[in-house]
């Protein structure tokens, strides 16, 4: 459900409160924006995530700036954003983007034991499925230099536009191009480590990774 914070106002048909939807986007997306007030001002920055559950998961180094002072409890914001395609109007004034994305209002806790492993092995998971059961396991020197932060999504929203420009109906007459042009993430072929032995085999993660690949679907995905 909404809250104040979390109710898009401009463009409302837009906004989406579903968790299915939510999870969906953020289940798609690699890199999130985590934003805070710190004693120098507002910082945001790029980083990666993993959903579990009902928490957003991010990890850095314990001398991370951003996410030491994250780990004090303070007011965050995180966003996910999807970019589908360049909406192309026969105005400039209604050139847009297609675009999927979420914003999480939350505080962070440091996540800590046995859920710290866990939790980094589902991050590794999020970014190739199955790579943490291929990969060594992090060792406790490892653990004991990161910080892993969940943020419970209590206060979350998706925005989500498709379809083609919404041009003035004026200006639909005129000899200009429009419509959209699909932007997606493609997987390029897997580069093995000029260091690896010529013995190791593409593992079934990777495999996975390479066949998702494909081109852009036509008008957004
Ligand atoms: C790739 C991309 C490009 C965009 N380009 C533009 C642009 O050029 N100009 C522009 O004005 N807007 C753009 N937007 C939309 C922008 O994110 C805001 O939704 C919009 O500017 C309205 O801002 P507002 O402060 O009036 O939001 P409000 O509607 O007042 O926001 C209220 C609440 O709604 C939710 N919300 C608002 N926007 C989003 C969102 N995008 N995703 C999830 N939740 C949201 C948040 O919880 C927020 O606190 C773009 C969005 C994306 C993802």
């Amino acid at each position: 459900m909404p809250t104040p914070l979390t109710t898009v106002r401009r463009r409302a048909p837009r906004g989406r409160y579903d968790r299915a939807v939510v999870d969906a986007i953020l289940d798609e997306g690699t890199v999130c924006h985590v934003a805070l007030t710190s004693e120098g001002g507002p910082v945001v920055l790029p980083t990666g995530y993993v959903r579990i559950g009902d928490e957003l998961v991010v990890h850095g180094a314990v001398a991370n700036a951003l996410m030491r002072q994250a780990a004090d409890g303070r007011p965050l914001c995180i966003a996910v954003t999807l970019l589908d395609g360049l909406v192309l109007a026969r105005s400039t004034f209604k050139h847009s983007m297609n675009y999927r994305s979420v914003v999480v209002f939350g505080r962070a806790r440091v996540v800590e034991g046995d859920e710290k492993a866990a939790a980094l092995a589902r991050f590794v998971d999020h970014i190739a499925p199955g790579r943490s059961g291929e990969a060594r396991a992090a060792n406790d020197s490892e653990l004991r230099a990161t910080l892993v932060l969940a943020v419970r999504m209590d206060e979350v929203s998706a925005k989500v536009r498709t379809g083609p420009p919404l041009d003035d109906e004026d200006d639909l007459p005129l000899p200009v191009w429009a419509g959209v042009v699909p932007l997606g993430t493609v997987v390029g072929r897997p580069q093995p480590d000029p260091a690896l032995s010529r013995d190791v085999r593409v593992p079934p993660s990777v495999e996975r990774l390479v066949s998702r690949s494909g081109p852009a679907a036509p008008g957004g995905r």
